[in-house]
């Protein structure tokens, strides 16, 4: 098969000759390779300036980025054979980290599969497809992952809002099996359920698998906090790990009667309660009920969704952590993530800094958390490093 080409201007193969995957519009030759005479999904060859092929991506004439990498080797094809080889690199990295079936499988660019994202649980996988050019080989991806795991269930969850950008549906399908209700996870030690089709994004959010472990070693004994709590995954192993007490505030009322039944699918309902409000009312309530924890854990959705609300986003972690600190214990942990990529760690230190300073207390940090290596960084795509978590000891200032 060959490929038609897609010529960058002069200078613009700097980008992709130093490790980055993606082409912008602007870098494009339009006189030579109009954008406009392709296909959304089609296969080009990304050529330099002067015709030297840089390998194989997938166009969209529609966005911004408008094409993406999927081999350096100008003769491949997004097909089969290469989905089938790199979806086996991405299962063997796996199963060298993870001794069980509960993981991310496959993490889009960093796995070289930009625009493809799977979950594993067990025997069920969770897909997610946003870009045209997967969604042209969904039928290829759904064969090679029954042929590499022979799964009970295939869900393809397509239906992220960044879908619409792309020109794509939204919809959710089951091409294998029957999806059930709800998937079963195990993480550290804990066993979760969580619903399938209608929870948040593939159901469970496997990426602060470490920083959760890391949290068990601060909870024996304590009574913790955990804010957004969803279903429960990091109260729940606080309450394996020994927590006293474990409060949930979720604004969702089905996530917290998920995380009530988690609590007692692992023996620990004795010690935990949910409380339904949004996450700023809760906290203002409990300080106003001159209620004290030892550990909070604040793992909010993310508040910076895109460039615009950058200074609202850092303002709402700030103010956040700030309430956070008025319901924490002198010498406390506060356990403060942001999955907003568009905020760097340091932002989210200075904003917890702040915090700290506008409620007269001094905060040490003690670790900075991750994601977990099943969703490895690509290290040309700042993007991809988008979790970060802070483990802080609190107490009042002199
Ligand atoms: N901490 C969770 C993941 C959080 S997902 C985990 O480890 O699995 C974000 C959660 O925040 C969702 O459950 C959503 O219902 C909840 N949420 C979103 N906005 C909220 C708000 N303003 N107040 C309280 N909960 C909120």
């Amino acid at each position: 098969m060959t490929l038609a080409p897609l010529r960058l201007k002069k200078g613009e193969d700097r980008r992709l000759r130093s490790g980055h995957p993606w082409v912008f519009s602007n870098e494009i030759n339009v006189q030579e390779t109009p954008l406009g005479g392709f296909e959304a999904g089609q296969q080009v060859v990304i050529e330099d300036a002067k015709g030297i092929a840089l390998g194989v991506a997938y166009v969209n004439p529609r966005t911004l980025i408008c094409a993406r990498l999927v081999s350096r080797n100008p003769k491949a094809a997004l097909d089969h054979a290469l989905l089938r080889e790199r979806i086996q690199s991405a299962l063997a990295l796996r199963e060298r980290l993870f001794a069980l079936h509960y993981y991310r499988l496959v993490y889009g660019d960093s796995d070289r599969l930009p625009g493809l994202v799977v979950d594993r649980f067990n025997d069920t996988l969770v897909v997610q497809i946003t870009t045209a050019g997967m969604e042209l080989v969904k039928e290829h991806i759904v064969e090679v992952l029954t042929e590499l795991l022979r799964p009970k269930v295939i869900v393809l969850r397509n239906d992220s809002a960044s879908r619409e950008v792309e020109g794509l549906a939204s919809y959710v399908s089951t091409p294998v099996g029957d999806a059930p209700d709800t998937i079963t996870v195990e993480e550290n030690g804990a066993r979760f359920e969580a619903p399938l089709l209608t929870g948040q994004k593939t159901g469970w959010f496997y990426d602060h698998r470490q920083n959760r472990a890391r949290m068990q070693t601060y909870v024996a004994g304590k009574k913790v906090l955990d804010m957004f709590s969803y279903v429960g995954g990091w109260g729940v192993q606080a309450a394996v790990a020994g927590a006293a007490q474990v409060v949930c505030v979720d604004s969702s009322d089905k996530a917290l009667g998920y995380a009530r039944s988690n609590a007692a699918l692992n023996n620990k309902a004795s010690q935990f309660t949910t409380r339904s409000a949004d996450a700023f009312d809760a906290l203002h309530a409990l300080a106003q009920e001159k209620q004290k924890f030892d550990v909070i854990i604040l793992d909010p959705p993310a508040f910076i969704k895109r460039k615009k609300d950058h200074a609202a986003g850092i303002e709402a972690y700030q103010r956040l952590n700030r309430l956070a600190m008025q319901v924490l214990c002198d010498d406390g942990i506060l356990i403060s993530a942001s999955c907003s990529f568009h905020l760097t760690a340091d932002e989210l230190l200075r904003a917890t800094l702040r915090a700290s300073r506008s409620s007269h207390k001094e905060l040490q940090i003690l670790e900075q958390g991750h994601q977990a290596a099943d969703h490895p960084v690509h290290p040309a795509i700042p993007e991809t490093a988008y979790l970060k978590t802070f483990f802080g000891r609190v107490q009042n200032a002199d």
